[in-house]
Parts: C-alpha cells; structure tokens; sequence
C-alpha cells in the first residue's frame, strides 16, 4: 500500500484502541467521557476540536454552520422540511428520487409541504435520470437529493446544478469519502455511523441565511437556528459519539483527508467491480456503470436475478474466512460489499480474492 497511500496510513483500528485506552481515564481527568457533563469544558473542547476537523476537511466557507445533533439521517428527513420548505411562499421542493432513502425524505417532507419529484418515476432503482430529464420548479423552496443510495449502490459522480434554487443533500453514506464544494450547497447532512464514527450523531452543515425559517410546528430539538446559536447544546448532544468522530476525522486528516479517502475508495471499488465486469456474467450489478457507488457495491451471483442457493453459498464462505455484513439489504437481495472509509484496500483485496476462487468452482 506504501505506493499507493501517504506513509503513514494505517488502519482505522488505531481509532478503537485510543478510544479503548481512554475510555476509563479520559485525558488524565480519571473519569470517561460517557461520565461527562456536556456543559463542561472539557467536552466543550471536543466539540470544539471535532468541528474544526471538519471545517479543515471539508474547507467549510465561514458563514456556514457546523450542528451535531441527534435523530440520525432519518431525523433529517424530518427537518430538512421543517426547517427550510417554508424558504419561499409556495411551501414546495424539489426532490430527485434514486433509491430506497430518497423515497423515505420524499414521503416525509409531503407531511409539510407539496413535493415534487423531477423526473420521470424510475421503475427500478439502477440509474440516475438524465439531468436533461428533470423538470426543476423555480418556486421550489429547495432541490433535494441523496448522494449515495446505500441499499441500491447508486451514487452521484456529479453535483446536481439545482439552478438558483437551494441544494440540499443526504450524504449519509459517503461522507469524506470524497472531496465535496460546501458553497455548491444550503444543507449537507450525514448519519456519522458509515464513514465518519458511530451511530448517534448526525453532522448538519447549514448556510447560515437558511437558518429562521422554520415552520411553527417544528420541534425545537430539530430548529437549525436553535441548535446554532447554542453550538448543539440546546439539549444534551451524544458526547460520546461526538468524541468518536472527532477521533475518526483525526485519523482522516493523518491520512491524507478526503482525497487520499477518494483515491482509496477509488481502488477499493475497481478491485471488486473488476471481477464483476469480467465474470461472464456469474457475478451481476444491477447498477448502471455510469453510477456506481464506490462506497455499496450490490451483485447477484449465478444470474441476473440471483440464485439463492449459490448466493447462500458464497455468503456461508465469506463468513467463513471473516468476512460478515456481506448480505444485501432485505428489500433488494443478493449480496452487498460494503466499502466505507474504515474498509481497508486490504479488507477489499480479500473479498476480491474469495470472488475469484469462488467464481472459478462454480462457473459453468
Ligand atoms: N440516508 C442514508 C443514505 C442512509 O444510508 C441511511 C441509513 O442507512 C439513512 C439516511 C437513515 O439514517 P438513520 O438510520 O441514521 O436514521
């Protein structure tokens, strides 16, 4: 790996084993961080650290705030509406629907307002419509889309030019896997738990003359402008889940942030991908090339719908030699290799080597 990454990559398992070392005595203070008070100044300077991490990463523009707040992507669904669909005076926004998480924000954002989706309806979640194909509402509070469909393996190559209208983007699921333009958006925001820490925090990036126009309705935990102007102490944040990420976004910054991510991703993603392509069709992506995700690769083995008992198979064998969490989501079947950020080229390598050994005893 020393030709492929900067010197000093190493495995996110450095992360852990920090947090294991400091779990008992945090910093010398003889208590953990799970014994906090989150008003303390102590956590305060986590907080403090892990958002000037992300700035640093992300290169945040100044007027944009940074909000680590609780709810998950899912939380997000929900306030991304509440807080930004009042914008304009038509309560409407724009959204782009390419997966199973797109559709939920769609679902949920009609509670409050109207929705449109731009593009033709997708029969299946494979590809993403021509941007040519789109139909943008100009009134539309904000164009809303997810940049990683994590269950169906689609994801954005390019940023959607929403045309004058606020962008506003789920990027739970590749998140610092890549390097991304913040000014492009009014909102980002990202469930920590698939490449940047654990579950229980969400990161929020917000345009700050977004913030004061929520709905009267919404709840004040979800208020951007609430949570801001206290610095996500409204209520108590997930401390510990905050410590992780600031940990998680150290460990990026020491290797190489989201370009070196990208560049590994990148070959993390060829590597299995390649032997998908030249298969002969006994490993099959339902994905179009032009949008596939580097962070969820999504196949089916034996045919193109799946043979069951041969995916059982190469799951069983996977599971065999360590490999787990390789079983697609329930809604679409087949397998899923995940590839997040603490995925190693190595990790990657394995599966790649078990998928040729594998093809090679059953193909027919
Ligand atoms: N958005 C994307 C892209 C996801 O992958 C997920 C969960 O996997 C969610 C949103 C929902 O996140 P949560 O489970 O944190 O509510």
């Amino acid at each position: 790996r020393s030709e492929l990454m900067p010197d000093m990559m190493c495995d996110v398992l450095q992360v852990l084993l920090q947090a294991q070392k400091e779990l008992l005595n945090y910093s010398g203070l003889g208590i953990s961080i799970l014994e906090m008070s989150h008003r303390s100044s102590d956590f305060n300077k986590i907080l403090n650290k892990t958002e000037s991490l992300l700035r640093e990463l992300l290169n945040i523009p100044g007027n944009y705030k940074v909000l680590f707040l609780q709810g998950g992507g899912s939380g997000q669904f929900s306030a991304v509406p509440l807080n930004l669909i009042g914008l304009k005076g038509d309560r409407c926004a724009d959204y782009l629907v390419t997966g199973t998480w797109s559709a939920k924000a769609a679902k949920e954002a009609e509670k409050y307002g109207k929705v449109n989706v731009v593009h033709p309806k997708l029969h299946s979640y494979t590809k993403i419509p021509e941007p040519s194909s789109w139909t943008l509402t100009p009134s539309a509070s904000y164009v809303y889309y997810c940049c990683n469909e994590t269950v169906h393996g689609v994801e954005f190559s390019f940023t959607p030019e929403a045309k004058g209208v606020e962008l506003v983007c789920d990027m739970s699921s590749n998140f610092l896997s890549r390097p991304v333009d913040v000014s492009k958006f009014g909102l980002i925001f990202a469930g920590a738990q698939k490449n940047v820490g654990c579950a229980g925090v969400t990161v929020v990036i917000v345009r700050e003359d977004l913030l004061g126009h929520a709905l009267k309705e919404c709840p004040v935990v979800l208020d951007y402008k609430v949570q801001a102007e206290m610095s996500s102490l409204y209520n108590t944040p997930p401390c510990f889940s905050i410590y992780i990420t600031c940990l998680v976004l150290e460990w990026i910054k020491n290797n190489g942030g989201s370009a070196a991510m990208e560049m590994l991703n990148k070959q993390k993603s060829s590597r299995i991908y390649d032997i998908i392509d030249s298969s002969n069709g006994f490993y099959v992506c339902p994905v179009d090339v032009s949008c596939r995700s580097r962070m969820n690769v999504p196949f089916r083995v034996g045919r193109k719908d799946g043979d069951e008992a041969l995916e059982k198979k190469f799951l069983d064998g996977a599971h065999e030699r360590g490999m787990i969490s390789l079983k697609g989501h329930r809604s679409v079947g087949g397998i899923r290799a995940s590839l997040y950020n603490a995925v190693t080229l190595e990790d990657a390598e394995a599966l790649a080597d078990y998928m040729t050994h594998f093809l090679r005893e059953h193909h027919y």
